[in-house]
């Protein structure tokens, strides 16, 4: 028999502590999993400004507040990756960590998102040294050098603001002109004087020793091509899902998120996916606490018909 109380937690961004946080308000037991760090992609965000109410904070900061958050609950973090999930016979599901394995009634997928593989020709000559998702990790490596940010987005744009604060000089590599960026963000990325945006280009390859030395880019449109000596690049080029451990048919679409209703139901009762991992239209803190929110509220809903 489970414990109908106990709910599988699965990944701890905010997505995953919003609902762990209100699933123990509730009266409810949160069992919750993390195979990294908890505040997920936070942790590698150099600043959240559009978070209601964390004024020009730091990512990592909202994260250890994050933390802090559960500490104060009482949450037990299980710093476990999540192997895979099953459907038992009886609609409960089977949740496999480490090396052990649990029953659960309601399971909560908040695993959010891998960011897309890049691969460039020349790579495998220095082993991708030089290659990161990151800047907040790997950001000041690079202090006083020049580095190049491959992607056209949000993200890719905070990032390089991030990055022309301490490095050299940033050059910024989109693939549309027609660029997918807040207007704030790009006026920001303007005013700097020691950025370069390349736009519509593609890097077509890269070079370097025993790691990245420079990268060729070429306008996709005339097709000119222009060498860019850069001992970093940062890479933001848009998500992927990661939702191959959830071994339960038609609960994901197309392109492999999680699919959801608007109370972030899947189509398998009893279990939720919530923030980043579904598909959503906008992946960001806002929607993954909402998200998180409203899915441990439907859990004690559903709890408390029974
Ligand atoms: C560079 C960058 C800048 C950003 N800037 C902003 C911004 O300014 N404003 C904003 O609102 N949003 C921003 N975002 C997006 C925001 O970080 C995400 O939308 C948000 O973190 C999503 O929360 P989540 O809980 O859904 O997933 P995540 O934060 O991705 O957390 C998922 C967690 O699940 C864990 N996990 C994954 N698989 C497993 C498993 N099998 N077992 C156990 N644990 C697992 C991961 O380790 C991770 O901790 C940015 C993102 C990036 C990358």
């Amino acid at each position: 028999m489970v414990d109908e109380k106990e709910v599988a937690v699965i990944g701890l961004g905010p997505g995953g502590v919003a609902a762990s946080i209100y699933l123990k308000r509730y009266g409810m037991t949160p069992i919750a999993f993390e195979r990294e760090n908890v505040g997920g992609k936070t942790n590698k965000t150099d600043r959240i400004e559009n978070y209601p109410g964390f004024v020009n904070g730091k990512g990592p900061e909202l994260a250890m507040a994050l933390e802090d958050q559960l500490s104060a609950f009482q949450i037990k973090v299980n710093y476990k990756e999540v192997k895979k999930v099953a459907l038992n016979e009886d609609g409960t599901f089977k949740v496999f960590y480490g090396k052990e394995e649990k029953d659960f009634k309601y399971v909560i997928l908040a695993n959010g998102v891998a960011e897309k593989p890049f691969d460039v020709p020349g790579q495998e000559k220095f082993h991708k040294r030089g290659f990161s998702g990151c800047a907040i990790c790997d950001g000041p490596f690079y202090k006083g050098k020049n580095v190049a940010v491959i992607g056209g987005g949000n993200s890719a744009f905070q990032e390089a603001i991030y990055l022309a604060s301490i490095c050299s000089h940033v050059s910024v590599i989109a693939h549309h002109s027609n660029l997918k960026v807040m207007k704030g963000v790009l006026d920001k990325f303007n005013a700097l004087d020691n950025v370069t945006l390349y736009a519509p280009y593609d890097t077509v390859e890269c070079d370097g020793e025993t790691s990245l030395s420079s990268l060729t880019i070429e306008n996709n449109e005339t097709k000119e091509r222009v060498t860019l000596p850069v001992s970093g690049c940062f890479v933001y080029i848009g998500d992927a899902p990661q939702t191959q451990f959830v071994d339960i048919e038609g609960v994901k679409d197309g392109k492999g998120f999680f699919v959801t209703n608007e109370l972030m139901q899947t189509p398998v009762k009893n279990l939720y996916a919530i923030g980043d991992c579904r598909n959503t239209a906008l992946r960001q803190v806002t929607m993954a606490v909402a998200d998180g929110s409203l899915a441990a509220t439907m859990i004690h809903k559903d709890y408390q018909s029974r």
